[in-house]
C-alpha cells in the first residue's frame, strides 16, 4: 500500500482527542500515513469554560478553532466540519448522516474508519447516532471501495479510570489496541487546546491542567466492526490498524 489513509467520524470538536489521540499522533508521524477527522457539529451546545471564555454565540466559531489546533498538534492533515447542531444529531434523518459520511470516504478515501462504539462510550446521543449513521455508510459502500476496515472505539471494561466511564467492552470483545505512550504529551497538549472544554477535561484527566499527564492513556482500544479483507485471520489483538491489508 502506498498511502495508508485514516478517517475518524465524530460528532464534536474533543472526541477524536479524548479516544484516540495517542492513535492519531501515532499515524500521522508516520511517513506514508494521513490521517482525516470529519466532526458532525461545532459543540455547540457545550460549555464555554469556567470562567467563560466565550459568549454562547461565539461558542461554534471558538470551537472550531480549537479542534484545529488540537488536529494541528495531533498531525491530524485534513478536518471537515458539519453544520449539525449539537445535541440534535440523532434528530437527523440517518441515511442523510450516512449520506454525508459516505461523500467524505469519497473525498478521503480512507482503508481504515474509526467511529464511536455503538454506546457511545458516555452515551451522548450524538456519540450514538454518528456511530450508527458511520456504521450505515460503511454498509453500503460499492465492492471498489478503497475501505477494508470499520473500527469502533471504546474502553475496556477492567478500567481503571479516575471517573466512572457509563460503557466500556469486555476485554475479550476488543480486537485491537494502539500502544504509544510516547506520544501522551503530545494528546494533553491537543486535550488541553480544547480550552473551552477545560471542566471535562480535567474531570477525566485529573491533574492535567497542572501538568500531571498520568491519567492520560498511553493506550487506545477499538473493536473490529467490519472488513472486507476475506482471508484476513487475526492472530490474537491487532496492534496495527492497518493490519491484513
Ligand atoms: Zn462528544
Amino acid at each position: 500500500m502506498s498511502q495508508k489513509r485514516i478517517l475518524f467520524v465524530f460528532a464534536h470538536p474533543d472526541d477524536e482527542t479524548f479516544t484516540s489521540g495517542v492513535t492519531i499522533a501515532k499515524y500521522t508521524r508516520e511517513e506514508n500515513a494521513t490521517v482525516a477527522l470529519l466532526c458532525a457539529t461545532r459543540g455547540q451546545a457545550g460549555k464555554a469554560g469556567d470562567p467563560p471564555i466565550c459568549t454562547a454565540e461565539e461558542l461554534p466559531a471558538v470551537r472550531e478553532r480549537e479542534l484545529r489546533e488540537a488536529a494541528n498538534i495531533l498531525g491530524i492533515n485534513q478536518v471537515d466540519i458539519l453544520d449539525y447542531q449539537d445535541k440534535h444529531l440523532s434528530d437527523v434523518p440517518l441515511d442523510e448522516l450516512a449520506d454525508q459520511i459516505i461523500a467524505e470516504i469519497e473525498r478521503v478515501q480512507p482503508q481504515v474508519v474509526i467511529t464511536f462504539a455503538p454506546h457511545g462510550i458516555s452515551g451522548h446521543p450524538d456519540h450514538r447516532a454518528i456511530s450508527q449513521a458511520t456504521t450505515r455508510a460503511v454498509s453500503q459502500l460499492a465492492p471498489d471501495s478503497p475501505v477494508k476496515k470499520l473500527y469502533y472505539c471504546t474502553l475496556p471494561s477492567t478500567g481503571p479510570f479516575p471517573v466512572r466511564t457509563i460503557h466500556t467492552d469486555p476485554e475479550e470483545a476488543i480486537t485491537t489496541l494502539i500502544t504509544a505512550p510516547e506520544y501522551v504529551d503530545v494528546t494533553a497538549q491537543a486535550l488541553l487546546a480544547h480550552r473551552t472544554q477545560h471542566l471535562s477535561v480535567e474531570r477525566v484527566f485529573p491533574g492535567i491542567s497542572q501538568g500531571d499527564y498520568r491519567h492520560v492513556r498511553g493506550t487506545n482500544y477499538f473493536i473490529l466492526a467490519w472488513n472486507r479483507l476475506p482471508a484476513y485471520q487475526p492472530k490474537g489483538k491487532e496492534s496495527d490498524l492497518f493490519a491484513g491489508i
